[in-house]
């Protein structure tokens, strides 16, 4: 058996942000080896550059000091050498996000990718890591929670973890410090929530409701599930959101007030979107972790990894996330067609849709989606979402045409079998006959509008196949996301007037910061980055601009003072009537929809 990669994990200095980090080849390549840090981390499809926290790098074997040569932005040769070689880096560790590392004297938490060096042509050596507790009585009560395999450590100690490979290795994320910890089974898998932050979370709740979620998926793919445990790694913040995938577990970044709190029995709102992320990311432990696209198989970790198919990964995955919270009895119908009405608005309310495929937008993440300006509203569709609404017809389509025999659920669980399972990627064009195979229907042309072209989905047809009404109509204030029926009616709505901004909405100033294609604003000249200060010479803030524009009807013209950099300018807008932009489902009395709509979403 070939000796295993070591590495050595040591958070040095937590006041200072700093882990010390050791890797150790027993036989390098004679001629000089070469490591090197990944520049993304799989999951998030940004080059992050993880190199550039690297403080100071050396290299030794034995006792002497083995020259280095920095070949690129993040590879390393050492010298030859003919006994084993041990390389230290110091890591400067400040991103309290999911995706990098996070250091200092309240709690250790990192990611692979931001630590771990790849002992080039040996990423398929395991590895073994040493975890370190950090010097000093205020760590004393510190412990460890991951879900990388244990080797000599005790159940959430420090000491030695091991990795089947280096992919294996960087595809746990690691939390050091003193978080709440309750533990759960789902169909015989223990699962862990770790959470660190300061919060008053209710445990039994959350250990109750994420264990119906788990046991609904696993049941859904078939079990045994494919993970020997799981962990949630939960970071609670004052304002925050984000997750990411991996193989057995998930890193959580969330507000505090989401989590459930004691006493509160109602799903509120931010718990409903703390329970959408839990279930997102647990999808993506088959959907995108084990279900690959053949582009990530392996990852190229140097270099940006192109795939027109995250509308499937993300989009599939956005699709079931709340679907399986109805499924779990956690959200009811209702509240799940409150969630798509308000993806459907949020897909309308940006331009970029006739202008980007979903695919394109897949295959553009590194520089569009995760790059986001304040033109991305005009220029950009999303995948998660138009992905999301991409599965929903296609669910829908499968349904009807199959008078319920069929659904997106079968294509599901015939990707796990044949890729998942098998480990075999699925290529660029691999899902489309697929779905057609198991469904026996012909999909082309429907994967061709929905991926390869920009006109709309086909959403009020297929909704109304399940006695679903989708409505369309203009904005009731700037906080209308859509999802509920206007209070007032349509007449009113059309006498609102807009001027087609977004504004910043935690500032003192009214920050615009986009401009919409064809909106009032663009039209009279106004920009991303300006700040309106007065209406026709009348002072406004963010608190009274929607209230001043309320006197105003569409075609009237408006004296705009704004600044441009320290630069005053003043404007004649004419105001428009807003678009009708924001969706409303609504079941109906249809009876003979009534049964295909029940097997999808249960009884309303
Ligand atoms: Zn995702």
């Amino acid at each position: 058996m070939k000796p295993p990669i070591r590495y050595e994990i040591f958070p040095s200095h937590p006041e200072a942000h700093l882990f010390e980090v050791r890797c150790t080849a027993a036989d390098p390549d004679p001629a000089g080896q070469k490591f090197s840090l990944p520049t993304w981390i799989p999951g998030s499809y940004l080059i992050r550059e993880f190199a550039k926290n690297v403080v100071r790098i050396r290299a030794s074997s034995g006792r002497r000091i083995v020259p280095i040569t920095k070949l690129d932005k993040n590879t390393w040769q050492i010298a030859p050498t003919d006994g084993p070689v041990t390389v230290t880096m110091e890591v400067y560790a400040w991103d309290l996000s999911v995706r990098g590392a996070h250091l200092d004297t309240t709690h250790a938490f990192f990611n692979g990718p931001s630590v771990f060096l790849k002992v080039e042509g040996r990423e398929g050596d395991p590895c073994e890591v040493e975890i370190l507790p950090p010097k000093g009585a205020r760590y004393r009560n510190w412990r460890i929670a991951t879900a990388m395999r244990r080797k000599g450590a005790k159940p959430y100690g420090f000491g030695t973890y091991q990795a089947a490979n280096y992919d294996d290795l960087i595809d746990h994320p690691v939390e050091i410090g003193t978080f709440e910890l309750a533990t759960f089974m789902a169909c015989g898998v223990p699962h862990d929530i770790a959470i660190t932050g300061r919060h008053r979370a209710d445990m039994g709740r959350l250990c109750h409701d994420l264990k119906v979620l788990c046991e609904t998926q696993i049941r859904f793919f078939g079990e045994p599930a494919p993970m020997e445990r799981y962990v949630f790694l939960v970071t609670a913040v004052g304002d925050g959101y984000g997750g990411l995938e991996h193989r057995a577990s998930t890193a959580l970044l969330c507000s505090r007030d989401d989590l459930p709190q004691k006493g509160v029995e109602a799903v509120t709102n931010g718990y409903r979107t703390f329970l959408g992320l839990c279930s997102h990311e647990y999808f993506h432990t088959w959907n995108v972790k084990r279900i690959k696209p053949a582009a990530f198989t392996p990852y190229d970790l140097g270099n940006e990894n192109y795939t027109t198919l995250l509308w499937a990964f993300e989009g599939i995955t956005s699709y079931y996330d709340n679907l399986f919270l109805v499924r779990s009895g956690l959200i009811s119908g209702n509240a799940y067609l409150e969630s798509v009405a308000k993806s459907i608005t949020s897909v309308l309310r940006g331009s970029g849709r006739r202008k980007q495929t979903v695919t394109e937008s897949s295959f553009d993440a590194w520089i569009k989606y995760y790059r986001q300006d304040e033109n991305a509203p005009n220029a950009a569709v999303s995948y998660y979402v138009k992905g999301s609404l991409v599965a929903l017809c296609l669910d829908l389509l499968i349904r009807q045409q199959t008078s319920g025999r069929k659904s997106l659920d079968h294509v599901m669980r015939a990707l796990w079998k044949r890729h998942g399972l098998k480990d075999i990627g699925v290529e660029e064009n691999g899902i489309e006959p697929l779905a057609e195979q198991v469904t026996g229907l012909k999909l082309r042309r429907f994967f061709h509008q929905a991926l390869r072209e920009t006109s709309e989905l086909p959403l009020g047809k297929l909704l109304a196949g399940v006695g679903i009404d989708m409505e369309i109509r203009r904005a009731e204030s700037s906080q209308d996301k859509g999802g509920k029926r206007a209070s007032k009616p349509e007449k009113a709505l059309a006498q609102r007037v807009n001027l087609g901004i977004r504004t910043t909405d935690n500032c003192s100033e009214l920050k615009i910061t986009h401009v919409l294609d064809g909106g009032a604003a663009q039209k009279a000249g106004l920009a991303a980055g300006d700040t309106i200060v007065a209406l026709d010479e009348l002072r406004v803030t963010p608190k009274t601009f929607e209230g001043r524009l309320g006197s105003y009807r569409p075609g009237e013209t408006v004296q705009t003072h704004a600044f441009r950099r320290d630069e005053l300018l003043v404007l004649n807008v004419t105001l428009a009537a807003p678009p009708a932009d924001t969706c409303v489902l609504t079941v109906n009395d249809d009876r003979s929809a009534a049964t295909l709509r029940r097997r999808w979403l249960g009884t309303i």
